[in-house]
């Protein structure tokens, strides 16, 4: 499915929801959390509708593997070489929004294990 007339993603990915974009490939749309839990809280989304990254990599590994080149992306251009990057992937594990997005966290130490 290239896009869900009911996902909140799909609607930043084609505008119809206003967010604070800071990055757009051919693939993917990266936008700031509206609830940041660090200095840098960006989602990168593929713009093709999955529900989570085992999706997207099976729907589309390419643009899949975008996602990666364009956390990086984001992280260089806001100045940090350490970035953590996070793919919630069902709802025990707290995702809330179920079209693929990639945490990408930096600007504050991070623990490990999460919590
Ligand atoms: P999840 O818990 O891994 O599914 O992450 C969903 C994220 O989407 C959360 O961190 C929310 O704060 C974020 N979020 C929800 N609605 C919006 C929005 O409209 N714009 C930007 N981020 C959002």
């Amino acid at each position: 499915m290239s896009a869900d007339p009911d996902c909140l993603f799909c609607k930043i990915v084609a505008g119809e929801v206003p967010a604070e974009v800071v990055h757009a490939t051919e693939g993917t749309v990266a936008f700031r959390d509206i609830n940041p839990q660090a200095p840098l809280h960006v989602l990168v989304v593929p713009r093709t509708h999955a529900p989570n990254a085992a999706a997207s990599a099976e729907v589309d590994p390419a643009q899949f593997a975008e996602i990666a080149t364009a956390a990086r992306a984001v992280a260089t251009a806001e100045g940090y070489d350490d970035y953590r990057l996070v793919f919630n992937t069902g709802a025990g594990v707290g995702q809330t929004v179920f079209h693929t997005h990639c945490h990408v966290l930096a600007g504050r130490p991070l623990t490990w294990p999460p919590g």
